[in-house]
């Protein structure tokens, strides 16, 4: 984009009240048959329509089609059991009911191709659609077929190509993996989660983004990031990595965490979504403060590489509070302009 320091969010926002219950994640539909599938296209416009309000200039669908980020995808895909749940332990952190691996993955037909192309009708402002990462989708099931994380996350990495192809036939400009298990398997990452996550870009031109964060604001996630110690160094390892791979641009948490921002300054060349909103906290950040976040990125990354951002997905937080957030993060960007350009 020309604009500097375009605003986005990293992914989901709130869903309407008819929809899912409120301030719930992973909430179950409350709509069936064809009311769901107009339900959740009205949803959409919805959730567009208090981005663009809001001034966020690259959009999204607000994940308003899907329940879950990564099961959404999962459900796709063939040689996934999801009649026989097993629980397994999430990102080392909580233990989840989740389908199983049974027989060969491979996509039988698109997942989220018609709601791009009928977002694309909706907007001309840049669009960024997310899908889960390979590792992501790893560690989100069990596996009692190929049992070797690798060689599944490449199976997973072919699948999300093939939607990603599609997804950018359909007019996407960014698609961004979402790779939360970046923060939890650091070998891994540097052994093979990079690589995966290559495979799912091959052949791509438009523009690729990962976002690696500290997860929802959910229990689980707040409790964990107790045991993190006084500095949060996890990006320090897989930065200088990713910052070699071909993806474009990286999304992270830099707000009320710990995460010192001089590991921005192993991203050079890349695009960094600057995550300056909170959205584990219903206190709303005053526009002064995102001004403050990103004020301290700009000191180790250039002003055209910065894109002001949310922490994480904001589906679990109330709508108003949501559309508050959003207006914060605009406005922050606004006095950083500004700033700039006296
Ligand atoms: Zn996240």
């Amino acid at each position: 984009m020309k604009k500097l320091f375009p605003t986005s969010t990293a992914g989901s926002l709130p869903k309407p009240l008819w929809l899912a219950e409120p301030e719930t994640l992973w909430s179950p539909w409350k709509l069936e048959g064809q009311a769901l599938v107009d339900g959740k296209r009205d949803a959409l416009r919805i959730s567009l329509q208090e981005q663009l309000t809001s001034g966020i200039d690259i959009v999204s669908d607000g994940e308003q089609t899907r329940q879950h980020f990564v099961t959404t995808f999962i459900e796709h895909l063939s040689g996934v059991d999801f009649e026989n749940k097993k629980t397994v332990r999430i990102r080392d952190r909580y233990d989840a009911s989740v389908p199983g691996v049974i027989g060969p993955v491979s996509r039988q037909k698109s997942v989220f191709v018609e709601d791009a192309k009928f977002l694309r009708t909706q907007t001309d402002q840049p669009i960024k659609w997310a899908l889960p990462g390979p590792m992501t989708m790893v560690d989100t099931l069990y596996d009692d077929y190929y049992q070797d994380r690798k060689t599944l996350a490449f199976e997973f990495a072919k699948a999300l190509n093939e939607e990603a192809r599609e997804l950018q036939a359909a007019g996407v400009n960014i698609i961004q993996f979402d790779e939360p298990a970046f923060n939890v398997f650091l070998d891994e990452v540097n052994d093979w989660g990079i690589e995966a996550l290559e495979r799912a870009t091959e052949g791509l031109t438009c523009e690729t983004a990962v976002h690696i964060c500290y997860g929802y604001g959910i229990k689980a996630n707040t409790d964990w990031k107790k045991t993190l110690g006084a500095e949060w160094r996890h990006y320090e390892t897989t930065f200088p990595a990713i910052q070699k791979s071909s993806i474009n641009i990286v999304s992270l948490e830099c707000h009320n965490g710990r995460v010192p921002m001089e590991v921005l300054s192993l991203l050079k060349g890349k695009k960094i979504m600057v995550g300056a909103i909170d959205v584990a906290s219903d206190t709303i950040e005053t526009p002064e403060e995102v001004a403050a976040t990103l004020r301290e990125a700009l000191k180790y990354a250039d002003a055209d590489k910065i894109y002001p951002s949310t922490n994480c997905g904001m589906a679990p937080l109330s709508r108003e509070i949501a559309r508050q957030k959003l207006q914060a993060l605009a406005a922050g960007a606004e006095i950083i302009r500004k700033e700039l350009a006296d």
